[in-house]
Formats: C-alpha cells, structure tokens, sequence
C-alpha cells in the first residue's frame, strides 16, 4: 500500500475508534490468524458487582470479612478491587476505611496487606478441599453463574467468600462469531477459575479455553501459538496482559484498560465495543489489499 493509502487507513480506524500506532501495525492486524482474548474488562465490562457473601460458619461476620477485604482492596485498580470498594461502602456506610499498610498485589492472583491490625489476603481460591465450610460451596455456586470467587483469610484463616458478578459485554458474541467468518481463531485466556472461564466462553461459543493463567502463564501461551506457526494478536485489559501484548505479533487494548497494557499495545480499541476487533482486522486487511 502507498504511504497515503495507510494514512487515510489510520484515520479510517481513528474514525472507528481504533487507534493503531502507525502503518507497520496495520500490516501486521492484516496478518493475524489467531486471536487470544482477555476475560475480565476484555469480553466482560469489568464493571463488577458483589453478588454474594458467605463467611465461614463459626468466622467471622460475612460484612466485617467484607470490610477488611475493602481496606486491603483500596490498594488495586482490579475491576475486583472496586467492586468490594463499592460494596463495601454501600452496606456499611459509616465505616470509613482506614487506610492500608503493608500493601501488596501479585497480579492475576490477588492481594494482602494489613487492616486493623490483621493480615489479609483476597485472592484467587487455592484447592477448595481445605476450606471451611460453606466456603467450597460458595465458590462452586458463583462459578457455575459464571461469576468470579474470591477468597478472603484473615490472619492465615480462609474467612469468607465474596462472588463477584461481571457482565458480558453485550456484542461479545457477535464480534466473536464475526472474528470466525474472518478465518480468525478465537481463545480464551484468563486468569481466573476454569468453572468461571468455561462459563463466559460458552456464552460466546469459545472452545479453546486456558483458565488460572498468570500473566507468565498468558506471555507462554503466546510464545506457543507463534512456535506452532500462528500469528497471535491479543486483546487485554489489564496489567496482568501487559507482558501478552507486548510479545503478541499484534497487542489490542482496551481504552477503558490499564496504562500498562494500553502502554504495551499497538491498537488502542477507544470504543467500548468488541466488534471493533473485526473491524479492525477488516480495515487492514482492505487497506492492504488483500480480500478474504
Ligand atoms: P483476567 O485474566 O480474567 O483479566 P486477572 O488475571 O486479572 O483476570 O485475575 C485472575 C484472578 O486473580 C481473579 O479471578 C481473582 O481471583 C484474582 N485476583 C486478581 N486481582 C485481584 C484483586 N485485586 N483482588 C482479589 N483477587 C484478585
Ligand atoms: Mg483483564
């Protein structure tokens, strides 16, 4: 293609709502045959709410778990994070939240941090055969609903279970079924359970799933792909994809994502819309000239 034809193409995609970091980006959007999608804030809005409480029989209150939860939470910009802020706030509106100490987060995986004077986690559930009961049910209902478990142990005791609902992005399946009829692979990569995950891409009709993916585990999957001969494109979010952008043949972020992975992307999708994906890959590939 000419110099002028990719500058009207940029400006095209601009127009769409995607930014493409200059025209050697939009030969490599042409290019891709497989495309790894984010869940959470990628195929999710990521706007989550808390859906359920369970704290463990004998533990502590279900809303004081919650709010040591919240004051550790203050410290992550996760989607999760604001959920249980909000939550928080709504059922104990005269409990202003001390400020945390000792904060620390491991994405894809959680955080800790000290609140009142107690250590406290809210991660991901490990192996759910040592949980107290009712917490292995709690964790199994949300999944099944899709819905994400998070754990909360205070001082080294799994204390309660927060499930936290998103919701699918409303044009998820069509933009999916769209990147189909373009010859393009969809997978899944998430970094949460494998009940939730396979949940979320059966509404969408995704069969190739990796769920409890690190981000290390996301950056592998894309070394994979491209060693098996695919030209990877991903889509994400979050910090925990900043590594899987930045090693894909083409990175696409979210606009409403993360500054590390709009950072490490080469497509910023600034339309809150999935079918930005396909028409994306469209454009290069009309652009550049190849019909298909
Ligand atoms: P995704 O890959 O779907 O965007 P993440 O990799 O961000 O998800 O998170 C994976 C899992 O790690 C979540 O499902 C959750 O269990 C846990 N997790 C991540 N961040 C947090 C947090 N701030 N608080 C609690 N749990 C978290
Ligand atoms: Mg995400």
């Amino acid at each position: 293609a000419t110099p002028t034809a990719l500058l009207a193409a940029t400006g095209r995609g601009a127009q769409l709502g995607i930014l493409v970091r200059g025209p050697e980006a939009l030969e490599r959007l042409r290019r891709i045959d497989t495309v790894v999608l984010d869940k959470t804030g990628t195929l999710t809005t990521g706007r989550m709410s808390v859906t359920a409480l369970t704290a463990r029989t004998g533990g502590l209150d279900a809303t004081e778990a919650l709010r040591l939860a919240a004051v550790v939470e203050q410290g992550s910009e996760h989607p999760l994070a604001r959920a249980i802020g909000a939550d928080a706030a709504a059922r104990l509106p005269d409990r202003p939240l001390p400020p945390v100490r000792d904060f620390a987060a491991t994405p894809g995986y959680g955080v800790r941090g000290t609140a009142d004077g107690y250590r406290v986690e809210v991660t991901r559930p490990g192996d759910l055969t040592g949980l107290p009961a009712p917490l292995p049910e709690a964790v199994h209902t949300a999944e099944t609903a899709g819905h994400t478990a998070v754990l909360v142990t205070v001082d080294g005791t799994p204390e309660a279970v927060l499930a936290v609902g998103d919701t699918l992005r409303p044009d998820g399946y069509r933009a999916v079924d769209h990147l189909r009829r373009l010859g393009l692979r969809p997978v899944l990569a998430t970094g949460d359970r494998e009940a939730t995950a396979r949940a979320i891409a059966g509404h969408l009709a995704i069969t190739e799933v990796h769920a409890g993916a690190s981000p290390e585990d996301k950056a592998a999957l894309v070394t994979t792909l491209k060693e098996q001969g695919a030209r990877v494109a991903v889509v994400g979010d979050g910090v925990n994809d900043a590594a899987a952008l930045a090693l894909a043949d083409l990175g696409i972020a979210m606009g409403s994502g993360t500054d590390a992975a709009i950072g490490a992307a080469d497509v910023t999708l600034v339309r809150e819309d999935l079918q930005a994906i396909p028409d994306a890959v469209r454009l290069a590939r009309r652009t550049l000239g190849t019909i298909r």
